[in-house]
């Protein structure tokens, strides 16, 4: 086992901690106060390529591996940032690279790496199947070299600021014995799918540009299929290993972030003549939390370097999702705390990723189901679904 981040990694490191040199926690106040979108936090990273980490060289991105990916999300995270505006660029265009063809992959992955096509969308939830995705309704009915679609999904994030849309629609009824296999996976053109698309926000406590959207016969050509149907809900079981990794990167930011702030604010803030981080009952709880960001953090990048490796990731993409959340979330509360009612005032930046952190709990998988899937999946405890 070797603990140490190669210079390369290091240097990425270095590098995104730079860039988030020039977005203060003011830039972020001010985003989140007007519910508007980072464009230029955004296009800092795009130009510098960052969004194209893992799409590989030979289609223009720069082709590093979802160790890097995570370094990237976790020191944007760090720096008191967020990177949701732009993380599903990311992990999306995998299920392209894995399963799309080589047309497809021609076609789109150099616009993406540059930056020209935003694939920033994943249209899975749907209110009527919740965590049960085997049961979502949005059906893609085929005709002739066409699917024709129609449904409704909830929660799909970025639409007003992505180009393309990976979507998961029904292709065949749903069917007990076969819950996986009649699901099929679309990259749908947002550019020219006019009226077929109504977007209509969902105001939620964080600002993520979240949208309800509403299908009404969309066409989309046989040739936007990616992979084979009936196929699609494996084909992103293995994108939404990855998406968990990154989110669990994402919450070791978030988890380092508070305990940066919270153990500075402690030795800085006199209190009964003395620093608050002197009595034991301030102290501790930020100690805990260190500990606890710090185990989650080799969960996250253990998991980060097996599917580096090509090999399944199920149990510790899961579980590095769930400690990492828990973790971040137990830090928010803990520099929450620590900064009593200062923790409140928008100007110090806790209640806002206190907010922000909280959403890694539920989504994009809640973590009930985590613990399902490690109950069910790796300890052969009875189902419950
Ligand atoms: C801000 C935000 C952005 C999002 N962005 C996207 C996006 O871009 N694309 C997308 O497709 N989705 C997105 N989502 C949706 C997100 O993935 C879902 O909210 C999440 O998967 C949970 O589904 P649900 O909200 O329907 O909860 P439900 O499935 O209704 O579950 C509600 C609660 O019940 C618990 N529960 C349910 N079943 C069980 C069980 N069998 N055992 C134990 N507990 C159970 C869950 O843990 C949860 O706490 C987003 C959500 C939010 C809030």
């Amino acid at each position: 086992m070797d603990f140490q981040f190669t210079q390369e990694q290091q240097q990425i490191r270095r590098v995104i901690r730079e860039i988030c040199s020039d977005f203060p926690g003011e830039y972020w106040q001010e985003v989140d106060a007007n519910h508007t979108y980072p464009d230029k936090f955004v296009e800092a990273l795009t130009e510098g390529g960052w969004l194209a980490a893992l799409i590989p060289e030979k289609y223009e991105g720069i082709g590093v591996g979802l160790l890097e990916a995570s370094i990237i999300l976790e020191e944007i995270h760090r720096s008191g940032g967020n990177s949701a505006a732009c993380h599903a660029q990311m992990y999306i265009m995998g299920i392209l690279l894995r399963h799309g063809n080589e047309d497809q992959k021609r076609r789109y992955l150099p616009s993406i790496a540059s930056g020209e096509l935003r694939l920033q969308s994943f249209g899975v939830t749907e209110p009527n199947a919740g965590s049960d995705t085997t049961r979502i309704e949005t059906y893609a009915e085929r005709s002739g070299d066409e699917y024709i679609i129609n449904g409704q999904k909830i929660f799909i994030s970025r639409m007003p600021h992505s180009d393309l849309l990976l979507l998961l629609a029904r292709t065949t009824p749903y069917d007990e014995n076969n819950r996986a296999g009649n699901l099929s996976v679309f990259l749908v053109d947002l550019r020219t799918a006019g009226k077929s698309i109504i977007v209509e926000p969902l105001e939620t406590m964080i600002n993520h540009e979240t949208t309800v959207v509403f299908i009404e016969d969309l066409h989309v050509p046989v040739e936007n299929r990616i992979g084979e149907e009936g196929q699609g809900f494996r084909y992103i079981l293995r994108g939404m290993n990855a998406e968990r990794v990154l989110i669990g990167a994402e919450c070791i930011g978030d988890g380092r972030f508070f305990i940066d702030k919270a153990s500075k604010y402690a030795n800085e803030r006199i209190v009964f003549d003395r620093p608050i981080g002197q009595n034991q009952g301030v102290q501790f709880p930020i100690a805990e939390v260190y500990a606890r960001i710090e185990a989650a953090s080799l969960m996250v990048y253990k998991a980060a370097s097996i599917y580096d490796t090509g090999q399944k990731i199920g149990p510790e993409a899961n579980m590095a999702k769930y400690l990492a959340s828990e973790a971040s979330w137990a830090a928010a509360d803990v520099c929450m705390s620590t900064y009593g009612g200062y923790g409140m005032a928008v100007e110090y930046d806790i209640e806002r990723k206190f907010r922000e952190t909280r959403l890694y709990k539920i989504a994009p998988v809640a973590n009930n189901l985590i613990l399902a899937y490690l109950g069910h999946n790796v300890l052969g405890m009875p189902r419950s679904y």
